[in-house]
């Protein structure tokens, strides 16, 4: 987390908050002390990740720095127990060292454990939950000041909510995931238009353990990517510290990206030509890895993002709508629109629950106003039945988030039951709960 000169800011640079205490509690009990000391909002940033102000506090936010790293692995129940601030950048490598794996991952590896349960992040993959799904049991510190233990079994009401909860039952200081033997993959990557790939596309998603694609909304091709289990040989694995440097640096590729999105607004002209030529250019040959080393890439260009979560089998119907919407207003993005699966899951306000998904995202640099481009997109993918990714941009709030959210209403309760001052909620948070 990086607070400079009193200010906290996400990644993109798209929120920031001036925070009147930075509290860094060294355990659990001071943990509790610091949440009963204030009566102002508090909120506890992963690695602020998000694009939406989830993490932003104008009264006091906790650095978790202390609760990091590996406690312990129970290998004939498959489970992690890691501090809740862990970075996934160094969960692969604990994990690898004890020949275990987490059962999926998305992106990237920049971002806390703690921040994607939070938020219910995922990757891809039919078969395959969220990272919300994968969890165990979690302790956590809740308003009053309280530390439960929750699973299935103790606090399961806690439990079923607070596995996708942002934040707002309390901090969480350790995660239990459900985890599996270790495993490599092969990545394969290949262009093919747009007709002939949604014709194949349920096939392409049961046969792969992963299947995403790319579209650059003025190409006539996807960039499709699989990704299967493999018995073929992988590099040696790296450690930590290289995960963690490999994921800051930026390829002459990606500087490359940034410098035609920048100049991209200015010169619409080059659109469909530049849209062609990063189709062409993006997929790389096959490869070997362990999962936590190729599941996520690096991603130094830095944006602004909106996710929807659509029924499964409405996915393609959403996604060619959300094409020719762009292509009809001429919206100006360099960015391309990345399509995933994800199974359905029992988390109360998870994007997930109950319902097989497809998730359509789309993206717009840093600099540039997202409005007119996220605004026509969450038109649609509202009559897609759509449900928002707590953490990326969207304009939904308590009025209408029950009538897709089937357990809203629950989740409403249990929060106020353990927070009934509103401790954990800002003004974005308390437009959506309250
Ligand atoms: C480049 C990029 C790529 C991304 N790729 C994906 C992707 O592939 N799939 C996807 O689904 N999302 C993706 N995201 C979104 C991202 O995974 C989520 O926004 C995630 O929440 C960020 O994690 P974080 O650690 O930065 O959390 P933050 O953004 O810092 O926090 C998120 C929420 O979690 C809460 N939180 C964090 N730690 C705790 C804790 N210990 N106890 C209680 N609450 C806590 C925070 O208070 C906040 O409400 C991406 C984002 C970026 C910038």
């Amino acid at each position: 987390m990086k607070i400079v000169g009193g200010k906290w800011s996400n990644w993109s640079g798209g929120v920031t908050s001036k925070p009147k205490q930075v509290v860094a509690p060294k355990d659990d009990v001071a943990l509790a002390a610091a949440i009963r000391s204030t009566a102002d909002t508090i909120r506890a940033p992963g690695s602020g990740h998000s694009f939406t102000p989830v993490c932003a506090s104008d009264g006091m936010i906790v650095d978790l720095a202390a609760f990091t790293g590996l406690k312990s692995v129970n290998k004939e129940k498959l489970t992690a127990t890691f501090g809740a601030a862990t970075p996934l950048w160094a969960i692969g490598p604990a994990l690898l060292k004890e020949g275990l794996a987490l059962q999926n991952m998305g992106d990237i590896d920049r971002q806390t454990l703690g921040g994607v349960v939070g938020t219910g992040t995922h990757g891809t993959g039919r078969t395959l939950g969220s990272f919300s799904a994968a969890v165990a049991g979690f302790k956590i510190v809740t308003a009053n000041g309280d530390l439960l233990n929750c699973t299935p079994e103790e606090n399961s009401d806690v439990f079923a909510a607070g596995r996708c909860s942002i934040g707002t039952l309390g901090v969480m200081t350790e995660i239990t995931m459900h985890v599996r033997p270790a495993y490599r993959l092969v990545e394969k990557n290949f262009l093919m238009p747009p007709d002939e790939l949604f014709a194949k596309l349920d096939g392409l998603v049961r046969e792969n353990r992963h299947f995403e694609f790319f579209w650059f909304p003025y190409a006539d091709v996807a960039i499709c990517k699989s990704l299967n289990e493999t018995t073929e040989v992988a590099p040696e694995p790296r450690n930590a510290e290289e995960m963690y440097e490999r994921g800051e640096k930026g390829s002459s590729q990606e500087k490359t990206f940034a410098a035609i999105n920048a100049v991209l607004p200015y010169t619409p002209f080059l659109l469909k030509r530049m849209h062609q030529l990063f189709s062409q250019l993006m997929p790389g040959a096959p490869k070997v890895r362990w999962s936590s080393e190729i599941l996520p890439s690096p991603r130094t260009v830095r944006f602004n993002e909106m996710e929807y979560a659509v029924p499964y089998a409405k996915g393609p119907d959403a996604i060619r709508e959300v094409v020719a919407a762009i292509r009809k207003d001429r919206i100006n993005t360099g960015f391309p629109i990345e399509y995933r699966s994800v199974a359905a899951d029992d988390v109360w306000i998870s994007p997930f629950q109950g319902r097989e998904s497809a998730t359509i995202a789309v993206h717009q640099y840093r600099t540039v106003d997202t409005t007119p481009y996220f605004n026509t997109c969450e038109a649609i993918f509202k009559r897609y039945e759509g449900r928002p990714h707590w953490g990326k941009r969207h304009s939904r709030t308590s009025r209408d988030l029950a009538t897709v959210y089937p357990e809203f209403g629950r989740f409403q309760e249990l929060r106020k039951r353990l927070d009934p001052q509103g401790k954990f909620l800002n003004a974005h948070l308390r437009a959506i709960f309250e």
